[in-house]
């Protein structure tokens, strides 16, 4: 199975349209952390199938934030099974699509002279990228914390959008980034521990102070939501890309 590695005993990244997912396991019980874009639903299917398990064992889907390229396989198992969707209390609202904090086409005009960005939008286009998809009654994580497969706990990275989160996994130092830290992008041409280009972000600024959240976990391996794993101490990995988002 290509799309699918075991990053650390029962954590699993899922490959999806330049973007990842990310499975945890708790005995026959899953846990799904974001759902790549819509043409996404089907990897992230098979690659619950390849651990000998149905969609319908998921209990919990959990979103890192509402971007199109995350929502995918989080919207369709919520329509088709009813699991209950978890995510920032301050991003429940932009999963309702209330407002939408995405770039959008136009936003990437100014840079389609730029190797690779042609075909990376099309590439994307064909996986939804495009698509309004919406999930009107997404839960926030409870006051009393998540009670799901995998034990993951949400920590705030507000930043990229109004309500990122990551997610820490601290039995096994996993921490699942999403998009505040990522280990590589189509559109960036360095690899390793990075933030994403500026026109992905919403709230400029913000993505640096997010990466303190970061720094103070105890994890060293990180499953961004771009880019490979990378068995790095968090701290190690938010000094690098400080280091880089100040270079230019
Ligand atoms: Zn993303």
């Amino acid at each position: 199975m290509t799309n699918l590695d075991e990053v650390a005993p029962n954590i699993f990244r899922v490959q999806g349209t330049h973007v990842n997912m990310v499975i945890l396991r708790d005995g026959d019980a899953l846990t799904l952390i974001d759902g790549g874009y819509p043409g996404d639903v089907g990897a992230a299917e098979s690659a619950i199938r390849a651990l000998g398990r149905r969609p319908e064992d998921v209990q919990g889907l959990l979103l890192t934030h509402a971007h199109i390229d995350h929502m995918g396989a989080v919207a369709d198992f919520h329509e088709r099974y009813g699991i209950p969707v978890y995510t920032d209390p301050i991003e429940v609202a932009h999963l309702r699509r209330d407002y939408l904090e995405q770039a959008t086409g136009k936003d990437f005009v100014p840079m389609l002279h730029r190797h690779g960005v042609l075909p990376w939008l099309l590439r994307i286009a064909r996986a939804g990228a495009t698509k309004k998809i919406s999930v009107r009654d997404g839960l926030a994580f409870p006051a009393t914390g998540l009670d799901l497969p995998g034990a993951p706990v949400p920590v705030a990275t507000h930043g990229h959008t109004s309500g990122h989160t990551a997610f820490h996994l601290p039995q096994h130092g996993v921490v699942v980034t999403g998009d505040a830290l990522v280990t590589a992008h189509p559109l960036s041409k360095i690899s390793g521990p990075q933030l994403l280009p500026p026109v992905f972000d919403h709230g400029h600024g913000d993505t640096a102070a997010a990466l303190d959240h970061l720094a103070v976990l105890d994890a060293d391996i990180i499953l961004p939501g771009h880019g490979p794993a990378l068995t790095m101490p968090v701290a190690d990995a938010v000094a690098r890309a400080q280091e880089r988002s100040s270079a230019h």
